[in-house]
């Protein structure tokens, strides 16, 4: 079914988009906090109001459940309406400590917008996770030049006319549809930072092709999410939490549920508890479907081929098997006592299957969690808090959900980004704001220096008595 067509970008049409952006931001960016966040509210509110018409969009182009796409909207929504109340007060000038040996000086730190910020989603949430740099770049007073997925060009389309609407006065927020080449082409197009959301082998090509010009990047890349389920966990709530982590957006989630570790003694209830959900839901296109269609084509062979390997390998399916791959439909898969190092517990799937194995107890649940290349999102389940926290601090992701999944996505004052090959740099909260910031530090010299440390009128006296300053302060035990 043909949505719509849009035009290829090109090197010559990016790199035009990138100049009016650039041109845009002269005016964007002198315009203070309030005037930004007046505008990008404005825009918040058509959001609101035409909510339906997006959540259809997004439906009808990859093919997530309409109450699944609202969903996503609705969060997008919460983090521009965040981004644009809180700019002022995380990225505005402040005053800073000035220190003994700048006991003279005032000293002050500002947040200043880089210029034009090029952004390039994925399509498995078109709206919320390009929002995650969009919302924030331009709050920060950027201009924003995106590249919605190819797979999604229509609802990047619609969200740059709407902001269109409501910003009419410089094109701030434009968009350039294609694929490979027209990211590419922004890539090498002069923008001042790129934020990047996609795989892990894309991403390592937007930073080689970002490195030729040394533009800085925020890379967003894929995840291996595991979850722990500790013997004291309510199993009912644990299993309820992770089927949805696992098998909601048909697994397409950089936050998935993809591995669990279960300990032994909670083991078979817990396994019992998800397969009794996992066959009760509903996959189609119809509006009764809870998971839709698989969007990429290649994503199949893939999924069907990790599947296949944890079988022959000696794990065992309880729901599903390699009969679930149903093109362009695949129905829910658990698979249990998969071998660590088989493709269902090593790559990324992107598709509504999930590995649950045993381990002893929870050191071993985390050293299994964290024996992966990725880093992005993970889950953990406990009655007890002390526990749960320990356990979330051992866990080498950028983001952990206690008794319950993904649920760090949802606020917006918290930093979203992963490490190792989950990638780098954050989205949401202040750190998501400061990522397309450069600090400006500025000192003033309010009275002349007790000691003058800076000219060649000092003396040998002036660095005595510095250095015996520095010997009480620093010099002594038992002191900081
Ligand atoms: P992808 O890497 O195939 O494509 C992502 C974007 O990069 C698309 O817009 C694509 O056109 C563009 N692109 C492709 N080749 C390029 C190149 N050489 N230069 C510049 N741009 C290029 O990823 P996808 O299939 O769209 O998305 C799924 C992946 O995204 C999964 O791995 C998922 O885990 C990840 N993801 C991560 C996050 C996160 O926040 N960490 C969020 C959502 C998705």
């Amino acid at each position: 079914m043909t949505l719509g067509t849009w035009p290829v970008g090109q090197e010559a049409a990016v790199g035009e988009a990138v100049e009016r952006a650039r041109e845009a931001a002269a005016w964007w960016g002198g315009l203070d906090f309030a005037e930004r966040a007046r505008r990008l509210n404005a825009w918040k509110r058509t959001l609101v109001h035409r909510l339906d018409e997006l959540a259809d969009l997004i439906h009808r182009e990859m093919g997530k459940p309409v109450d699944d796409a609202r969903t996503e909207v609705v969060l997008a929504i919460e983090h521009l309406g965040w981004a644009a109340t809180h700019a002022r007060k995380v990225l505005g000038p402040r005053r800073v400590s000035s220190g003994l040996l700048g006991i003279n000086l005032a000293a002050t730190v500002a947040y200043e917008p880089l210029g034009v910020v090029g952004v390039i989603g994925p399509w498995n949430y078109p709206v919320f996770t390009p929002m995650g740099s969009i919302a924030y770049a331009l709050a920060a007073g950027n201009t924003v030049v995106f590249k919605p997925s190819e797979y999604a060009p229509d609802v990047g389309r619609w969200l740059a006319d709407t902001f269109a609407e409501a910003v009419h006065e410089a094109p701030v927020f434009q968009v350039v549809t294609g694929a490979a080449e027209t990211g590419a082409a922004l890539c090498r197009g002069g923008v001042d930072k790129l934020g990047f959301t996609g795989s892990t082998a894309t991403g390592k090509r937007v930073m080689a092709a970002c490195a030729e010009s040394l533009t800085p990047v925020l890379i967003e890349a894929g995840g291996k999410d595991a979850a722990i389920v500790a013997a004291d966990a309510d199993l009912d709530a644990a299993a309820e939490a992770v089927a949805f982590g696992a098998f909601g957006n048909a697994g397409q989630t950089c936050v998935g549920i993809e591995r669990v570790y279960v300990v032994e003694e909670a083991f078979d209830g817990f396994v019992r508890r998800v397969r009794d959900i996992a066959e009760r839901i509903r996959v189609g296109a119809g509006p009764e479907a809870q998971l839709g269609r698989i969007t990429m084509d290649r994503q199949i062979p893939v999924i069907r081929r990790h599947i296949e390997d944890a079988v022959e390998r000696g794990g065992t399916a309880v729901t599903g098997g390699p009969d679930s791959v149903r093109p362009p439909f695949v129905h829910p898969v658990v698979l249990v006592d998969v071998p660590e190092d088989s493709e269902a517990v090593t790559e990324e799937t992107f598709g509504p299957t999930l590995v649950i194995n045993r381990v002893r107890d929870l050191h071993e649940a985390v050293d299994r969690a964290n024996a992966s290349r990725y880093g992005l999102g993970s889950a953990v389940f406990t009655a007890d808090r002390r526990t749960a926290m320990t356990l979330a601090r051992r866990l080498r992701t950028g983001m952990t959900s206690i008794n319950g999944v993904q649920s760090f996505a949802l606020v917006p004052a918290l930093p979203f980004g992963g490490t190792g090959d989950s990638g780098f740099g954050r989205i949401h909260g202040p750190d998501g704001l400061r990522e397309f910031t450069r600090p400006k530090a500025i000192t003033r010299q309010r009275f002349a220096p007790p000691v003058e440390l800076a000219s060649f009128s000092r003396t040998t006296k002036d660095v005595t008595s510095a250095l015996g300053l520095v010997r009480l302060l620093h010099g002594r035990r038992g002191r900081r």
